[in-house]
């Protein structure tokens, strides 16, 4: 048994279907009586719907989250606080409505119900990145962490099966970068292994059959598993690169991830013989790397960066970024190697063993 620490994020979770019917008494729970419920545009008519069942305690809804949490959007989310003395928030949708909520958090320490609609993960996470200026920064703090989440299969239905596979594949890389992190331990591996067999069982059904409830409630589950993994230890090469090919190319976030994750895997491999056992059991593959690639392919997700528009004059340039600002990773970063593993992602190729 090797020594470990282990720090727990206290959170209350409720996972069920129709559970959203329960919102109303979580918010009394929390003894809240002016709640503003965030949504995106997108999203609008499922927020109108949280609003009137909340009836008298929702004093706000604000449609207006958008990718990447700009500060800009969070000032005026604040004016709107201010105004009518909102005690709490309810954030319904993905890792951007998410982004929002714990960005007035932040600012205010208000509590936050969060109804996630994706697999992103973001609200077991004390992480929040904001964008102001073009440019992304993240922290870690429990004052972001939400207090309540709850997770109704019902609100996922609708989730198109693109986003579907990209969210759920965004999921699978904190789990799988959990398993070789420098402050991981037996617990966050227990659920790592977990959520990554949940995921990768779930999917493949979701994509044919958007409807597929219990495929999508194995998919719900194992995505609060791999964001906890998240929230819970350091994540290395996998996540920064994506961090900083998205920044640099603009590139969506959980497409990036999706085609980033086989090559960042087999970049590591040869220095985590330990997490590669672990997911070539949860993925029932001995070579995880390639299953993850074959995996991305069944989902009919992107697997070539190139196709979300970075340019071949990128990856000299994502190698440089990359090597410029240090991080710890169980291999370290080799120049030739970390070229290769990127030209790779670049062209939609296999992930190359051996590289
Ligand atoms: P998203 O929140 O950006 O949602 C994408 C689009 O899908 C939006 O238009 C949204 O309204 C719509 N949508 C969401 N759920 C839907 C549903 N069930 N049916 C129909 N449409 C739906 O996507 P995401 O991948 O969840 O979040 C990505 C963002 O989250 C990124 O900015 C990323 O950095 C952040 N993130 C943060 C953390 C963290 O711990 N802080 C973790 C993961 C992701």
């Amino acid at each position: 048994m090797r020594d470990f620490i282990y720090n727990a994020h206290p959170a209350r979770v409720i996972l069920a279907s129709g559970a959203l019917a329960r919102l109303p008494e979580e918010v009394r729970r929390l003894g809240l009586e002016r709640v503003m419920v965030l949504t995106t545009k997108e999203q609008r008519q499922s927020g109108d719907e949280v609003a009137s069942l909340l009836g008298p305690a929702c004093a706000a809804l604000f449609p207006g989250a958008v990718m990447h949490t700009p500060v800009a959007v969070t000032e005026e989310a604040m004016r709107v606080v201010a105004d009518r003395s909102i005690d709490g928030i309810v954030s319904l949708g993905g890792g951007s409505t998410i982004g929002l909520g714990k960005a007035i958090a932040l600012r205010t320490d208000l509590p936050q119900i969060v109804v996630p609609t994706t697999y992103a993960g973001s609200e077991v996470t004390p992480i929040i990145g904001e964008t102001q200026d073009g440019i992304k920064s993240t922290q870690t703090t429990s004052k972001v962490l939400p207090e309540v989440v709850i997770y109704d299969v019902d609100l996922t239905l609708g989730l198109p099966a693109s986003l579907s596979a990209t969210s759920g594949m965004n999921a699978i890389a904190h789990a799988v970068e959990a398993l070789y992190a420098k402050d991981g331990n037996p617990i966050i591996d227990m659920m790592a292994v977990e959520g990554v067999r949940a995921l990768a069982g779930s999917l493949p059904r979701i994509v044919v059959d958007m409807g597929d409830r219990e495929a999508r409630a194995a998919a719900q589950y194992g995505a609060w598993l791999c964001g906890t993994c998240l929230g819970a230890v350091g994540m290395s090469l996998h996540h920064k690169l994506c961090h900083t090919l998205g920044g640099t190319f603009d590139l969506p976030h959980a497409e990036t991830h999706t085609i980033v994750l086989p090559h960042a895997l087999q970049y590591n491999a040869p220095a985590v013989p330990g997490a590669m056992a672990a997911l070539a059991g949860a993925l029932d593959n001995a070579d995880p790397a390639r299953a993850l690639y074959d995996l991305a392919g069944t989902l009919g997700a992107p697997r070539a960066l190139r196709d979300l528009g970075m340019p071949e004059s990128g990856i000299d340039r994502a190698t440089d970024l990359a090597l410029s600002n240090p991080y710890w990773n169980p291999r370290p970063l080799e120049r030739e190697a970390l070229r290769a593993c990127i030209a790779a992602a670049w062209a939609g190729e296999p992930p190359a063993r051996g590289a």
